[in-house]
């Protein structure tokens, strides 16, 4: 294989790749998954060699950064032995983790030891009954406990992540930008994307714009534009009297298609080209055919032909992606 770069048709580099190591989770979050949920059974999921084959296939071939996700990728078991086996990759310069926080108290140290450069850790609420209510089984404090063990473990610019629903967290954006500010953590606030059919709420109703919250902030901080751009759907601002960047996720309200830099690997090994299409590729039943590291790279290759040019998402249908965001990885 002479590919060290994996291009698509519209001439988008990709190098980035985000992996969904497990789809359970010890949270039941009311805008990712339902109150009942079936998950799958262990032989349908990728093992753990399976993807690092597949993630050692991706660096091979230009990919810089992973981000490990799911469901929950703390509470996969052994998953600190593939985190130390892919903070060891060649060529990889970047090996990020979203998380809900839970395990962080326990295990903060040991990803930072395992080359972990990054952390993304998901609060919507600084109120303990409500961030209950919110995650259906989660503790505040537990969260709390995880974000000052990876400060504390050397972490740098970890970012909170928060969804903020109408009528349930959207008059916290304020104090979560406080929290965020005193504690020196970036924020990102993501709006609420139609992934799986959910019984508690209207995501309709629910959906807070990007530009809404961004005039709420602005009422009390200035937010000065920054050019970084990471590829997805986010904007990023800094503010003139704090180190922190606040983000904004818009895959409704803006589209940044164009930039996209990522494709993802789901927890039973489909290569999905784009979160919002189902384009994709089975990469398991390949891995499970036999397929040889050379094969497997040149089917990545060929996988990006595929890559669609855009998505379209609208909250006011019926959901189009059937797949719960646990599946795909966030
Ligand atoms: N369990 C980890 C966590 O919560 O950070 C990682 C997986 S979770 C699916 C990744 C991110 O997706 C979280 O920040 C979560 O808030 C976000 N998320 C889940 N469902 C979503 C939805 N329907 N729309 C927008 N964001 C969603
Ligand atoms: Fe679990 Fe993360 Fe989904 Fe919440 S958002 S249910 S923590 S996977």
């Amino acid at each position: 294989m002479a590919a060290t770069q994996l291009v698509d048709r519209f001439g988008r580099v990709i190098d980035y790749v985000r992996i969904s190591v497990t789809d359970r989770c010890d949270f039941r979050c009311v805008y990712c998954m339902d109150e009942e949920m079936t998950f799958l059974p262990r032989a349908e999921i990728l093992s753990l060699e399976e993807i690092y084959r597949v993630a050692n296939a991706f660096t091979q071939l230009g990919v810089k950064k992973i981000r490990l996700t799911g469901g929950e990728p703390l509470i996969r078991r052994d998953v600190l032995s593939l985190v130390q086996r892919l903070g060891a990759l060649k060529g990889l310069q970047e090996l990020a983790l979203t998380t809900n926080g839970s395990q962080l108290g326990e295990m903060a140290g040991e990803l930072r030891r395992a080359n972990v450069s990054r952390l993304n850790i998901s609060l919507d609420t600084l109120q303990a009954d409500r961030f209950t209510q919110l995650t259906r089984t989660g503790k505040l404090n537990q969260v709390l406990r995880g974000i000052e063990a990876a400060q504390k473990a050397g972490f740098k610019r970890t970012k909170i992540n928060a969804v903020i629903l109408k009528g349930r967290n959207d008059d916290e954006v304020l104090d979560l930008v406080d929290f965020a500010r005193a504690q020196h953590l970036d924020l990102s606030f993501i709006e609420e994307m139609p992934l799986g059919v959910i019984s508690e709420h209207n995501r309709a109703e629910a959906y807070c714009s990007s530009d809404e919250l961004r005039e709420m902030i602005e009422e009390r901080y200035a937010l000065l534009p920054l050019s970084d751009n990471t590829g997805g759907p986010s904007r990023y601002y800094r503010m003139q009297d704090s180190e922190i960047r606040i983000g904004f996720i818009s895959p409704h309200s803006h589209n940044f298609c164009g930039d996209c830099n990522r494709v993802r690997l789901t927890v039973e090994g489909r290569l999905l080209l784009c979160l919002g299409n189902e384009h994709s590729v089975d990469l398991k039943a390949l891995l499970r055919g036999g397929i040889t590291d050379t094969d497997l790279q040149a089917e990545i290759v060929r996988a990006m032909n595929i890559k669609p040019e855009r998505h379209y998402f609208n909250n006011a249908e019926p959901p189009q992606i059937l797949r719960f965001m646990n599946m795909t990885g966030g």
